[in-house]
């Protein structure tokens, strides 16, 4: 399908490549090299696997969720269940691949960007673990708004610090990061936390999540009879959990893929961060995608709900997998997806994150239209004990609504039912 040159050049079709400042041309040269080496050596690849396993928690179960499959009629569901990670996310996969290749270029300090928390947490957990010194930028603004993840990053030795600029969130502390790398370059490996900047960052960051959908292929064997799922689903954010799943499944053509970004509030620009509603073709920290911007190209704000769906430009690869038409991409709205955290509260005893909330809402859509004997998979990206308060808030303020007037008499499942069926089944 898609030629191993044109990865190897770091564009996925017209998407991708290297749009940075002359300075970083040469340390992005020397990480590709070197990752191209080093993810050949069998050494490497087998202190990774042995981390992963013994450290992270690998393989993560697939778990075939019996009571969420008979309440939306009987469709075989399966969770991936990255949530029982270590710290909580598929991001320490990436986390300690990326800080496994800083020591082996004999690089002591790691940073990162982090938004939601999530890949800060991890990358100082990987700093800890390997003995580094980390670095984490976080705007202002998540920081209020992410407390929790602050001190994590902190007790676990990290040094956090705090971005004013722009509008104080995840894509200012990316620029902060890049600024740091750029001066700092000969000690320092810049640990991205997903499938976005400039190469080879969007296929490192893809190879090291790989092991979700390997796992996944191996695990329905065993399970089903049959490696492959008739649907899977995943959100998609910068897109690296999703594409980590769905690389196992893009030669399969009878698997159905389905990535989901944050619908928001509504379609305005600026209610979601839906890149594929309303993007355009543009240039966002160092890679060519699809970005939410303005008339004049300013890159526009978002909402989500979830803070780890926030961001105005999706991974490349994720821009020509959708112009190949290989991957269909949706949005599912904030409400929606605090609907399907209650549902899978309530039918199998698991809190998802929000962002993982959003690939259950659409799986939902799904599966009333699916004979029984059919196979969702949906990537359970993280837990959603980051997320209780948000969750909690959100009802507060939604008044008067369908759910509270259903809530006194039914079970949550219930009233899911009536929500996406219009009546009782
Ligand atoms: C960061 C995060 C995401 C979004 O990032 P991707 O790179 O799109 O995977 C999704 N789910 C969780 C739990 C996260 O922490």
């Amino acid at each position: 399908m898609r030629k191993k040159s044109d990865q190897r050049a770091g564009y996925f079709g017209p998407y991708g490549g290297r749009f940075v400042p002359e300075t970083l041309m040469a340390p992005l040269g020397e990480l590709a090299r070197t990752y191209d080496q080093v993810s050949r050596q069998r050494k490497f690849q087998r202190r990774l696997k042995d981390l992963l396993r013994d450290y992270a928690g690998r393989p993560t179960p697939l778990y075939f969720a019996d009571r969420l499959s008979s309440t939306l009629g009987g469709v075989r569901i399966f969770l991936k269940r990255e949530d029982l990670l270590h710290t909580g996310a598929h991001k320490i996969n990436n986390a300690i691949g990326q800080a496994l290749l800083a020591e082996h270029m004999g690089k002591g300090r790691i940073i990162a960007e982090t938004g939601a928390g999530q890949h800060g947490v991890a990358t100082a957990t990987a700093a800890a673990l390997l003995g580094q010194s980390c670095t984490v930028y976080m705007g202002e603004e998540d920081m209020r708004r992410q407390r929790l993840n602050v001190d994590r990053m902190r007790l676990l030795g990290a040094e956090v610090v705090q971005v004013d600029a722009g509008s104080r969130t995840l894509k200012d502390a990316i620029n902060e990061a890049l600024r740091d790398w750029v001066t700092n370059v000969r000690t320092t490996h810049y640990v991205l936390g997903s499938v976005l900047g400039p190469d080879p960052y969007p296929r490192m960051v893809r190879d090291f999540q790989r092991v979700i959908g390997q796992e996944t292929r191996r695990q329905l064997r065993k399970q089903t009879g049959q490696d492959w799922p008739h649907l899977a689903v995943a959100c998609v954010g910068g897109g690296s959990n999703s594409i980590g799943l769905f690389s196992a499944f893009l030669e399969e053509p009878r698997t159905r893929l389905i990535g989901v970004e944050a619908g928001g509030i509504g379609e305005e620009l600026g209610e979601h961060a839906a890149r594929f509603r309303g993007g355009r073709t543009g240039v966002l920290h160092g890679t060519r995608t699809m970005v939410l911007q303005d008339r004049h190209g300013q890159i526009a704000t978002t909402h989500s709900v979830s803070a780890g769906l926030d961001y105005p430009a999706i991974g490349p690869e994720h821009a020509l997998l959708h112009e190949q038409g290989r991957v269909e991409y949706t949005a599912v709205t904030d409400a929606e997806a605090v609907e399907a955290f209650h549902l899978l509260a309530a039918t199998e005893g698991i809190l998802p994150a929000l962002e993982s909330a959003h690939a259950i809402a659409e799986a939902v859509k799904h599966a009333c239209h699916l004979s029984s004997k059919k196979v969702v998979v949906i990537n359970l990206s993280g837990r959603g004990d980051k997320d209780v308060e948000s969750v909690l808030e959100y009802d507060a303020n939604k008044s008067g609504s369908k759910r509270d007037e259903a809530k006194a008499s039914r079970h949550p499942a219930e009233t899911w039912k009536n929500v996406v069926w219009g009546g009782d089944r």
